[in-house]
């Protein structure tokens, strides 16, 4: 056997074990160093509620109070009970750099976690009861049956601003409120803290079964009024029809799949599971894998956007845009893999990369070009951002005035606090500070105000659409007016043909990027821009 051949051999190796791995009947987690669940197989997915990449172990296994370790555990068998009441009998491995395997059997040696009265909080079916209803229904006519499975949005952000206390209250509410919306015949459970399953039976038909679901969004987003306090959540469902199924489990993993279908279409809504559902998790999945191995593997590279001063016509600076070079898929877009990336907090390792790389290229530029670095939420998250900043700069040489951050709306969306004096504390540096893509999220105008960004980037959707008249010349006009009263620098992005840069220029806005200044660049290209 020649060398390539032992390593084709090894990669081959490793593609199947992580195949078995993957389709292994019980749950298989990985936990970080930081505790956190960096993979879990797809019954470990399916038994935890779903994608829980990122998810805290100690908030999966409330009641486990160690800190997951190889060390602090002994190597033999312990019980697990999970949040939504399963008990697991565990057993660990050790893998490098504090990280630990972790695989879970069911336990069969003791009696039920809880015992089967219904949740005390709600006095709804527990997990395990709603588990044997539905395979008794099902059993009788699995053609009858629809399974929803609910997850409530911003219910955590009740939680956290408006104490446990008024959490509680609003479960309560809404189990009225899914009583009132359900039949007699129906089961409800709840399965885990704002998890809820509504097993329908009766049902007629697939219209029938998206009738209930229909009617459990509106009804669970109506205005609650709890202690004095008006709140307002939403539900995100996942719709399973029996259809011949005779397997509980199944029919709660697909509905579990259009759950997860459900929030990523936005939330606020219901979603009937398709078979092509399981096909697209598995190929995001299989896109995670191969995302996870792309950064040691070193297929990123970062390309050089130049954006133009227009009141001098020359190029002060690049924007740094990720690329992914993905051996047989070809480059994939940002676009693609950013939203993955976060969803699974891979974005931290990756973002810290570009920032590295950008730092360090930057450096050999001119002293008078800038370079900026799109951060992601996920990362302001982390309280690592400024340290990773400094460290940064310090390695690449580059003075923090040449770095210039681009946050989107969503970073201030939540911990607007934490987000705010992280923000300060990298504009005390001298770091400069854009909001990007304005215009789009919610162009909450109080965020402008909380803070003094240095640029606003107006999204290239106003640009490309604002002929005369328009209603995107009229926001165009309106955003670089308020520029210029708050002091605030206006770039336009996605400049892409003469007419717009002179509209653009005729709207006074400060700087302008797109493919008519400039595509994209790798960093051996950036000199065809620059004047000599
Ligand atoms: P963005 O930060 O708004 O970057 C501008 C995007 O618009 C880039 O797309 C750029 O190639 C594209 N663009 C620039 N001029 C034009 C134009 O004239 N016409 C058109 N049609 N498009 C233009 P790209 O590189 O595909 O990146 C997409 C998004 O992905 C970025 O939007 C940014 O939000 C995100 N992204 C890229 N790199 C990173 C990164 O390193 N970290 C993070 N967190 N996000 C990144
Ligand atoms: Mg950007
Ligand atoms: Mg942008």
């Amino acid at each position: 056997m020649t060398a390539l051949d032992s390593v084709s051999a090894n990669t081959h190796l490793q593609r199947s074990a992580e195949d078995l791995l993957e389709n292994l009947a019980h749950p298989v987690l990985l936990v970080g160093e930081d505790g956190k669940v960096e993979y879990a197989n797809i019954a470990g997915q399916a038994c935890l509620g779903g994608w829980i990449l990122g998810l805290c172990f100690q908030d999966l296994f409330p009641d486990h109070l160690e800190t997951l370790s190889i060390s602090t555990l002994a190597r033999e068998p312990f019980v697990l009970v999970s949040r939504t009441h399963i008990r697991f009998r565990a057993l660990i491995g050790s893998v490098t750099r504090g990280a630990v395997l972790l695989s879970l059997f069911p336990d069969t040696s003791q009696a039920p976690a809880l015992s089967s009265e219904g949740d005390e909080l709600t006095g709804l079916l527990k997990r395990r009861d709603m588990n044997d209803r539905l395979d008794q229904v099902l059993s009788a006519n699995s053609n009858s049956v629809a399974v929803h499975c609910l997850d409530l949005d911003r219910f955590k952000v009740v939680n956290d601003t408006l104490g446990h206390g008024v959490g509680d209250l609003l479960l309560r509410k809404v189990a009225d409120r899914l009583r009132t919306a359900c039949r007699k015949e129906d089961h409800i459970a709840r399965v885990g803290g704002d998890e809820f399953i509504v097993v329908q039976t009766s049902v007629a038909d697939a219209k029938d079964a998206e009738r209930l679901a229909s009617r459990l969004v509106d009804l669970i987003g109506r205005t609650y009024v709890l202690s004095g306090h008006t709140v307002n959540i939403g539900v995100s469902i996942g719709v399973a029809l029996g259809e011949g199924c005779v397997v509980g489990r199944d029919l709660l993993r697909n509905g579990d799949l259009a759950l997860y279908e459900a929030k990523r279409a936005g939330r606020g809504r219901f979603r009937v599971f398709e078979p092509g559902m399981d096909a697209a998790l598995r190929e995001r999945r299989e896109l995670e894998i191969e995302l996870r191995r792309a950064l040691a593997l070193k297929q990123f590279e970062v390309h050089y956007q130049p954006f133009v001063d227009l009141s001098s016509d020359r190029v002060i600076g690049f924007e740094a845009l990720v690329r992914w070079n993905h051996p047989t898929r070809g480059r994939i877009s940002p676009a693609d893999f950013i939203p993955l990336a976060e969803e699974t907090g891979l974005i931290n390792k990756i973002g810290e990369w570009v920032l590295r790389t950008a730092c360090t290229t930057a450096a050999g530029w001119a002293d008078d070009l800038t370079v900026a670095v799109n951060i992601s939420p996920v990362q302001f998250k982390a309280d690592t951002l400024v340290d990773s900043i400094v460290s940064a700069l310090g390695q690449a040489g580059l003075p923090p005035h040449r770095l210039e951050i681009e946050i989107t709306e969503s970073a201030l969306l939540d911990n607007t606090d934490s987000v705010l004096r992280t923000l300060h504390a990298l504009r005390n540096l001298g770091v400069q500070i854009s909001m990007d893509d304005f215009g789009t999220g919610y162009s909450s105008l109080s965020y402008l105000q909380k803070f003094p960004f240095h640029k606003i980037k107006i999204d290239r959707s106003f640009v490309q659409s604002a002929e005369a008249g328009s209603d995107s010349e009229a926001i165009l006009r309106a955003i670089a007016g308020l520029g210029v009263s708050l002091g605030m620098a206006i770039t336009a992005e996605g400049v892409e043909t003469i007419e717009q840069l002179e509209r653009i220029r005729s709207e006074h806005c400060t700087y302008v990027q797109g493919y008519f200044t400039g595509r994209p660049v790798p960093a051996d290209r950036i000199n065809s821009f620059l004047s000599p």
